[in-house]
């Protein structure tokens, strides 16, 4: 059978529905090619957040379809994903070599495309049409190669965004929001954790938004078709939105250690989600809140919904009640308009919210959004600056946090070799840090208790000798250690 290559851009999402497509097509009987260069299919999964993506993605198809013209290698070339989505046709026109488009509620049916393309049954296919249903077929995972699959896995619990923010493109490349049903969801974790996962991150557009649009027949969008409704519940029964009632549902299942979830929006940080972190033991003290500025003039362009006095009430929230918590966040720099003033009033939120990591981004103008319109845009060389400035106070923030936790305990997943050094092992704390260690492969998958005894880039170096352990039996496996101390800073 045809062999097939998948190269991922963008974000989790994208890395989870290209691993779903993957699995889909081993399936089919297909194989998985380790490069490009000894596939006979190969897929861009694409992301268009921002133009450098889209860019990246453009050029790397032109350079393979220029490789494998000179070669004359007869290979497939296919765009899956965002870009695929809101490009489309476009897309053959300026890629003459590209056979393939396939968008993001399609990509459960790349398999039977490439069965029509290799059977000559069609010479090009483009598909970006909506699909009802689509959110619930991205499920599949990889199985194991060596009998030790991953200890991590990601679950795609909604597609699509209905927030409309003014700077993003999301809402046109995913759609409206969509959720699958708990049921469903708790099924496919339940199955991770038979195969050994011990971590679920919660995947989603905005995540919080979870189940709160009704489904095609009115129904809760977290039922399943075949489920009662009403769903009978007592009448002191405290209320929950959907999102926080699924976290209770993943919670349950045996196995299942951790659980986390991104990407939230500020706005669905209600007190039923903030007093979650304090009675379910296995969603760790991590929050990813996207602030995107610390100005309300810009954050009211950007239509976010919420002030900047808001954003710092939930972050106050989430360290009241879990002190130790990291907090991480994305950051918008030269939106329209932006004034060196309301940088500044970023600046100045970074340091009152201390955050531990902050993906930090140029602003870049989309297609039909209603920010690439708006008057005020700044010239490239003020947007890197003030990334530069900005840049500069974030890694100094996060150089800090990361030193002080030197000395302290921590516990970490074991997820398997560093990726800079296979010779040494990494896991990550509960509040989302990096730490490497002399351990071995058959730490993978344990809680370990862990001694940080240095701090590099963004990475915690732990040593094991300190808790005692050198031959594979850790003193505190499976401890049931809680996130770093309390305190600021936080692990
Ligand atoms: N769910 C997140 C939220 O709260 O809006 C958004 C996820 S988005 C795919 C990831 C990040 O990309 C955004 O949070 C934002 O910081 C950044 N981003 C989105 N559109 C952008 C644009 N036009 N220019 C620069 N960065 C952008």
């Amino acid at each position: 059978m045809p062999s097939v290559y998948i190269k991922t851009y963008g974000c989790q999402m994208n890395v989870r529905d290209s691993e779903a497509v993957a699995a889909q097509l081993l399936a089919r009987g297909y194989t998985l090619a380790p490069s490009e260069d000894q596939a006979d299919i190969v897929l861009l999964n694409t992301c268009s957040v921002r133009d450098h993506a889209e860019q990246t993605a453009l050029n790397k198809m032109r350079a393979l379809a220029a490789d494998f013209r000179r070669s004359g290698r007869e290979v497939v070339l296919g765009f899956l994903g965002c870009m695929a989505q809101s490009r489309g046709e476009e897309l053959l026109r300026q890629l003459p070599g590209v056979d393939l488009v396939i968008g993001t509620q399609k990509l459960h049916r790349t398999a039977e495309y490439l069965d029509d393309l290799l059977r000559g049954r069609r010479t090009r296919v483009v598909d970006t049409a909506p699909e009802p249903g689509s959110e619930s077929a991205i499920r599949e995972h990889l199985p194991a190669g060596d009998g030790s699959g991953p200890v991590t896995a990601y679950v795609s619990i909604m597609q699509g965004c209905n927030q409309h923010c003014t700077f993003c493109i999301v809402p046109q490349t995913r759609g409206p929001e969509r959720s699958r049903s708990i049921r469903d969801i708790v099924t496919e974790c339940r199955e991770l954790a038979a195969r050994g996962v011990k971590e679920i991150t919660l995947l989603g557009q905005i995540v919080t938004s979870y189940g709160r649009r009704p489904g095609p027949d009115g129904r809760p969008g977290w039922l399943a078709p075949d489920e009662p409704w009403p769903v009978p519940e007592p009448e002191s029964a405290p209320k929950r939105s959907p999102f926080v009632r699924l976290l209770e549902a993943v919670h349950e299942i045996e196995g299942i250690e951790r659980i986390r979830f991104t990407a939230p929006h500020p706005k669905g940080y209600g007190e039923d989600l903030i007093e979650a972190y304090g009675r379910l033991p296995k969603l760790v003290e991590s929050a990813h809140l996207p602030v995107q500025s610390g100005s309300n003039r810009i954050l009211k362009l950007m239509r976010r919904g919420y002030t900047r006095e808001r954003f710092l009430e939930i972050v106050s929230r989430l360290r009241a009640v879990q002190p130790g918590i990291g907090i991480s966040t994305d950051i918008i720099v030269g939106f329209p308009g932006e004034t060196e003033e309301d940088f500044q009033q970023t600046l100045e939120l970074c340091r009152e919210v201390e955050f531990d990591n902050v993906f930090l981004f140029k602003y870049s103008p989309r297609r039909n959004t209603p920010a690439a319109t708006m008057p005020g845009a700044l010239p490239e060389e003020v947007i890197e600056e003030r990334h530069a400035r900005a840049l500069e106070l974030i890694n100094s923030i996060a150089r800090r946090r990361y030193a002080a936790m030197v000395g302290r305990t921590v516990q970490i997943l074991v997820e398997g070799p560093s990726k800079k050094n296979p010779h040494r092992m990494m896991g990550r704390t509960r509040c989302n840090k990096i730490v490497v260690f002399d351990g071995s492969p058959r730490h993978r998958g344990q809680l370990l208790d862990i001694r940080i005894v240095r701090a590099g880039n963004y990475t915690l170096y732990g040593d094991p000798a300190i808790v005692g352990f050198d031959s594979g039996a850790p003193v505190s496996a499976s401890s049931p250690a809680g996130p770093e101390p309390a305190g600021v800073p936080a692990g």
